[in-house]
């Protein structure tokens, strides 16, 4: 991918918002692939990573190319930012998690098996 240039803006502000979109970006991708947000840091493999590397690929394609054409983040993110709304797959409220000083947002029928996943900070206080 092209790395956009954006040389009016200040450098500070343009960082911030590519690390804000790269962690919607990893919501997205971790709904198409069907995989748990805790996937990638415990046991992902074999066809787990097969799915996430299309799901990769598919999404920064289709990202660039709802970018290019002036959508904006309602339109684009279909999990992201989404808590409550119906999964376009199933029609499950999406959740929400905190882990570590992520915010994820993931479908718990579609990537989770129904299970709803604790706050691992919380659950790390209580320890
Ligand atoms: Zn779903």
């Amino acid at each position: 991918m092209a790395p956009l240039s954006r040389s009016t803006s200040s450098p500070d502000s343009s960082v911030v918002r590519a690390y804000g979109e790269s962690r919607a970006w990893a919501n997205e991708i971790l709904w198409v692939a069907r995989l748990s947000p805790y996937a990638l840091s415990s046991q992902a493999g074999g066809d787990d990573l097969v799915r996430l590397t299309d799901a990769i690929r598919s999404e920064m394609d289709r990202g660039l190319e709802l970018r290019l054409a002036g959508a904006n983040d309602e339109k684009t993110y279909r999990v992201h930012d989404k808590l409550g709304r119906p999964c376009e797959r199933c029609g499950t409220p999406i959740a929400r998690v905190d882990f570590e000083e992520h915010t994820i947002y993931y479908c718990p029928h579609c990537q989770t098996g129904g299970r709803v996943l604790k706050d691992r900070r919380l659950s790390r206080l209580l320890k």
